[in-house]
């Protein structure tokens, strides 16, 4: 459409956590219901090359993209939001700008020259943002600077935003997102620290075009005028982010607040009405009006953190509106599962998932609930390691392979049934080495995979160093395991089912990453039916209401 892209910059100020992500997903999904092209990118100003060698605790989820890209878990946002597959061009981190530029340095390509934070570190962190418009053709790249400006760490991204302002002039735009913050014991909302942190954000040569004020209460006409005034805005661009009963209710209050209409505005680009968001708020309706409540029990080892499965949350929030129930998640915690108590904890539940992971904390306990699961017939879904687990829980107490084991956690199990795959073995090198991204998968007919699909060829993405071991396929298979799901190529097993179970499928591959709004995935679809169709305890009233 456009033929100049248009450069859209969202900051922070004032505190993390104000919800840029969701901003910039809300307001892309608004452009392009006005039938524009739009991508978001992340800049993290962090020196990690990318999140994959971060531990969940400390930056959430990583979220894997289909070139197999490890980034943040904001991209899993545009990606439900917007229903368009984003790439390792969308996030990108200081660790990466920094080697880009090292290893030109180191290739002479600066020649007699020092290398500096400005122009050439800047000029990287340009060429990456402009790429990204040039790869994908679009009308708008909205770039969400990571931090909060007057982070020391920021300041190279504030500054190419300020080039590129300069260069660019109505075809580049800053939002600056800020909180306001309501002191109860005076009784009102106070806009000092928005005026400082735009105050900040001055100093550095950017005059912010938009203010959106994350607030708990409604912004007052006063309240308005008087941010306008002292942050050199109009008054129309001051927008109100009140906190939503979910995220996916932001585009909704972004277009009531018309962020898209004067985006638009100020960068010259005709418009007619409203966004047209009916396929969305179909959507919202289905999720606001369930039926019915399932209950399933997710385990994993870092439920503290709830983002650490981000996507597996909102991937049961697309396929109970898609069911027309509502999934009720109960957080269990690996570790605090064993033998004696795992009938207390998960004989009320419709179904339970066993989530990805790392290394051999809580193995035990997940072990002993797919046990139970299996033998109570409560529906399963495992989950990378969650399927790794459930073969070695059948091997353990079916086929009766004494303490068989993954080698990532036990190297001398006598019965390695989870193996490191052959090719992994002489990588050293942690970061970015797993198998990472989109494979092949071949279904197998008359497989509860193959009716969820529907088809027979998949693609699913990847993060793991350890596999099925073929070596023991025919056993399994002989005693009641099935391996319903291969890579055509390589063999390697990516989807297990016990046909015998009501519905028990485990997957190698991350089915979460893929889900959105638009397309909630069929595996989670499938999972979530199952739940309703066995469930144990009907909802009460409240329950509903109160969901
Ligand atoms: N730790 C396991 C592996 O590397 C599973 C990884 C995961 O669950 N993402 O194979």
């Amino acid at each position: 459409m456009a033929e100049q892209t248009k450069y859209i910059f969202v900051t922070g100020g004032v505190t993390s956590s104000l919800g840029k992500g969701i901003v910039s997903a809300s307001l892309a999904k608004l452009l392009q219901a006005r039938g524009h092209t739009v991508t978001i990118q992340k800049l993290d100003p962090y020196i990690n090359i990318d999140p994959g060698t971060l531990n969940p605790y400390e930056h959430g989820e990583c979220f894997v993209t289909d070139d197999g890209a490890e980034t943040d878990l904001d991209l899993g946002h545009y990606e439900r939001f917007l229903n368009v597959r984003t790439s390792q061009a969308n996030n990108i981190t200081t660790g990466r700008i920094y080697q880009n530029v090292i290893d030109r340095e180191r290739r002479g390509d600066y020649l007699g020259r020092t290398v500096q934070v400005i122009p050439h570190i800047t000029d990287e962190i340009k060429r990456c943002i402009q790429l990204l418009a040039k790869e994908g053709h679009y009308d708008f790249v909205i770039t969400e600077i990571g931090g909060t400006v007057g982070d020391i760490e920021s300041l190279p991204y504030v500054e190419a935003v300020r080039q590129m302002k300069w260069d660019l002039g109505k075809d580049a735009l800053v939002i600056h997102l800020t909180l306001v913050p309501y002191l109860a014991a005076a009784g009102e909302l106070k806009t000092k620290p928005t005026q400082h942190s735009v105050k900040q954000l001055l100093e550095l040569g950017v005059q912010p075009d938009i203010l959106v004020c994350r607030t708990e209460h409604p912004l007052t006409d006063d309240i308005r005028v008087k941010v306008a005034r002292f942050c050199n805005v109009s008054v129309e661009a001051v927008i109100e982010s009140i906190d939503a009963e979910t995220i996916y209710d932001v585009p909704n209050l972004m277009a009531n607040e018309k962020l898209d209409q004067v985006v638009l505005s100020k960068m010259g680009i005709p418009f007619e009405g409203d966004a047209e968001l009916s396929t969305w708020n179909d959507f919202i309706w289905r999720l606001k009006s369930p039926k019915e409540i399932v209950r399933i029990g997710l385990i994993g080892k870092y439920i503290e953190l709830k983002d650490s499965y981000k996507s597996i949350v909102e991937s049961f929030i697309h396929a109970g509106a898609a069911n027309g129930v509502k999934v009720k998640l109960e957080w269990i915690h690996s570790e605090s599962l064993s033998k004696e108590n795992v009938a207390k904890k998960l004989s009320h539940l419709d179904g339970v998932l066993v989530a990805p992971g790392f290394g051999g904390r809580g193995i035990e306990g997940k072990i002993e609930a797919i046990r139970y699961v299996r033998e109570k017939e409560i529906p399963f879904f495992g989950i990378c390691l969650g399927m790794q687990c459930a073969v070695i829980e059948y091997g353990r107490n079916v086929l009766g392979l004494n303490e068989a084991h993954s080698t990532e956690m036990d190297p001398d199990t006598e019965y390695p049934v989870i193996d490191i795959m052959e090719h992994q073995k002489s990588i050293i090198n942690k970061g970015g080495t797993m198998r990472l991204g989109q494979f092949p998968c071949q279904l197998k007919e008359d497989s509860i995979a193959m009716a969820c699909y529907g088809k027979k060829e998949i693609m699913e993405r990847h993060r793991h160093r350890y596999e099925f071991n073929n070596d023991f396929q025919s056993l399994y298979e002989s005693k009641g395991m099935r391996m319903t799901g291969v890579n055509p190529e390589s063999r390697l097993v990516e989807i297990i089912e016990i046909p015998e179970h009501p519905w028990f499928v485990g997957v190698q591959f991350h089915p979460e990453y893929k889900s959105t709004v638009a397309e909630p995935h069929p595996l989670f679809i499938g999972f979530v039916q199952a739940a309703l169709a066995g469930r144990k305890v009907e909802e009460t009233e409240k329950e509903l209401v109160d969901s």
